[in-house]
This record gives C-alpha cells, sequence and structure tokens, in this order.
C-alpha cells in the first residue's frame, strides 16, 4: 500500500516534465475559466432578483406599442399599475394631493408603476380658467413622478376637450418641450368624450390635431386616445383608427359596478382588431363614483387586464365622501397613510396595486 502511494507521488510529480503536461494545461486553464464563468453567473443571479425592486421607469424605459401591445425598451411585454389622483380643479376635492409627498408614498407603499394627473380642463376651476394654478400642480406631481421613476398619464381631464382644441395642443406642446425627452411621460389628450360626441367626425379630427402637435416635438412617447361614450366605444375607434402615428393606445374606462361583460366584449373587438388599450381610468363602484365595492365583477375585470396584459389606473387619490375615492375624510392627505386613512375601495386598490407587479 505504502509503495502505491510513493509510485503514485512520484508520478505526479513527473507529470509536470511529461508531454501530458502540455494537455493537461489548457485543459486545466478551461476548468478556471469555467468556474470563473460560473461564479460570475452566481454572482449575477442577485442582481437580476434586485432588479425587481428598480424604479418603473429604471427596469423599463422608454416605452412603445408593437403590435398593439405596451412594451418596454427590450421590446418585452410590460403591463403598469397605480392609482389615479383626481381633478385638479381649483376649490375641487383633488387639488391637494397635487404634492411631491403623495407620489413618494405611491411608490414607496404602495409599489405603483405609473401615476395619473387628471388636469381639469373643462368646469370652474380648471386650467382653462386658471392655467397658473392647474399647471403648477401637474408639474408638482410630474416633476416627483420623474424623481421616483415612476410613470405619469398627463391627463386632459375634460369631457368637451373639441371645444377647446387650441388650449390642449398648447399645453401638449409645452409638456412635449419640458419633459418629452424623459421616458416617464405618457400623453392622455381627451379624458372622456361624451356618449352622443362622434368619434369619426370630432373626437378623431381633434385627437389627430393633437397628436400631430405632441409629434412635431416629441417623436416616440406614447399617446392616449379617448373614444365615444366616455371611452368605452373603443369598437368603434377599431372600425376607424388613426393612422400615421405611431404608438397610440386608446383608453378603456370601466367602473365595475356598472360596467360588466358587455364593456368586456367591446374591449375584445378592440383588441382583436389590433387596437393597443389603456385603461387610464377605473373604478370598482358604480359610473357615478358612487356605490360600494363591487368585488366579484372588479375580480372579472382584473383577469381581463391581467389577460391581455393592460395597464391601469385606478380612481381616484381623494377624500371626496364617494365610493370611489382611495382616502376617508379625517386621512393625512400626504401620508404615509395606514389602514385607517384607506376607504375600503382604498385598501382593495392598493392591495391590487401592490400585488400587481411590473
Ligand atoms: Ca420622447
Amino acid at each position: 500500500m505504502l509503495i502505491t502511494r510513493k509510485t503514485d507521488k512520484k508520478n505526479a510529480v513527473d507529470i509536470k516534465d511529461s508531454r501530458h503536461f502540455k494537455l493537461f494545461l489548457p485543459v486545466f486553464c478551461l476548468l478556471i475559466c469555467s468556474f470563473i464563468a460560473f461564479a460570475n453567473q452566481v454572482t449575477i443571479t442577485p442582481i437580476i432578483e434586485s432588479s425587481t425592486h428598480l424604479s418603473a421607469v429604471e427596469k423599463h424605459g422608454q416605452l412603445s406599442i408593437i403590435k398593439g401591445q405596451l412594451v418596454n425598451q427590450y421590446q418585452q411585454d410590460v403591463s403598469l399599475a397605480g392609482p389615479s389622483l383626481y381633478w385638479s380643479n381649483n376649490g375641487w376635492a383633488g387639488e391637494d394631493f397635487y404634492q411631491k409627498e403623495v407620489i413618494d408614498n405611491i411608490k414607496s407603499q404602495w409599489q405603483a408603476s405609473i401615476v395619473r394627473a387628471a388636469m381639469g380642463a373643462d368646469n370652474e376651476g380648471s386650467y382653462l380658467t386658471h392655467p397658473k394654478d392647474n399647471l403648477e400642480r401637474v408639474e408638482t406631481v410630474i416633476e416627483a413622478a420623474i424623481e421616483n421613476g415612476l410613470y405619469i398619464i398627463v391627463d386632459w381631464h375634460s369631457h368637451h376637450a373639441e371645444n377647446h382644441t387650441s388650449q390642449a395642443i398648447k399645453f401638449f406642446q409645452y409638456i412635449a418641450k419640458k419633459y418629452g425627452h424623459l421616458p416617464n411621460i405618457i400623453y392622455e389628450i381627451y379624458n372622456e368624450p361624451l356618449q352622443d360626441t362622434d368619434w369619426h367626425s370630432v373626437i378623431k379630427p381633434y385627437s389627430e390635431k393633437v397628436i400631430a402637435a405632441i409629434r412635431a416635438i416629441d417623436k416616440n412617447n406614447i399617446i392616449l386616445v379617448g373614444s365615444q361614450s366616455w371611452s368605452q366605444d373603443v369598437d368603434i375607434s377599431a372600425k376607424n383608427p388613426i393612422s400615421g402615428f405611431e404608438n397610440l393606445a386608446y383608453t378603456l374606462h370601466f367602473y365595475a359596478g356598472t360596467h360588466k361583460a358587455d364593456l368586456r366584449a367591446k374591449a375584445q373587438i378592440a383588441l382583436d382588431a389590433g387596437l393597443a388599450l389603456f385603461v387610464s381610468e377605473w373604478g370598482t363602484v358604480a359610473a357615478d363614483g358612487n356605490g360600494s365595492v363591487d368585488y366579484q365583477e372588479t375580480e372579472k375585470w382584473l383577469a381581463f387586464m391581467r389577460e391581455n396584459k393592460l395597464s391601469h389606473c385606478s380612481w381616484s387619490l381623494s377624500q371626496k365622501e364617494e365610493g370611489a375615492s382611495i382616502f376617508t375624510p379625517t386621512a393625512s392627505v400626504l401620508g404615509p397613510w395606514s389602514d385607517n386613512d384607506l376607504t375600503e375601495n382604498g385598501k382593495y386598490l392598493k392591495q391590487i396595486i401592490q400585488n400587481w407587479g411590473y
């Protein structure tokens, strides 16, 4: 036994001088290289895992629409989730929430990837009569969204946008010039046209003018287009879609307490026709903002949005005494918010957004 071991030792020493060493060296190097590569993979793994902690914009970058689907900078499908602010109008229920701290907490407490600034461009106290105040609020939340790496929808919140086309163009050109180089910005040019506002002769021509004005400055950020009947008749838009521009999506708005399978059928027609849909506003309650949470129907809508990888913003960051409000009347406006600050709707929406992922 001893002899054998000695012999082995000798052989081991002798091998250095042997011709076999010339073969052994490259094999050894290969093994070392493989080990280094493996070790690198091991260290890369946690980096990939930690990418889930990147902000939405750090992770996805510039968005675009390919074959009717919102995709990120790597052309991977994206589905974003977050809340919508309430109308920004002076003296209304939403203006107090247009604050940096609110956006900070939407990111840190709710893990939102997107937020919507619903700039009032209709009714009293709106941008049309109080441009400075409303613009200041919108810019406050745009800057906070940029700082937090959130996408932000800049929404012309109106039911009569075609009556103020030149103001809309002026506003969106200002936003495009100032922020259009950043991936964060998504333009929503017409919140909700009314039921008797015709897509073909009114909404589409309005949209084409505003889109052309934005595209003169910002060539690529996503533009959201409204459709007839409070942004529900996407099936009508699908019959006569806007051509000549890229990165357009059509808004689909629903309130689960009112809108059910019939509206999902309209949405399906639009999707089948190749339209990109974006749920820039939705609620768990009735369409007038009242009533209680319709859990059963909301779950059906959530499944529909998951299946079709739709992005969505839920109505709304407000303390107004109505079912759709996220906060109780006594809640801290700026946050951070405890569950006591949230309505039943607010608690449900928080959980939906937190669990959506991005
Ligand atoms: Ca751009």
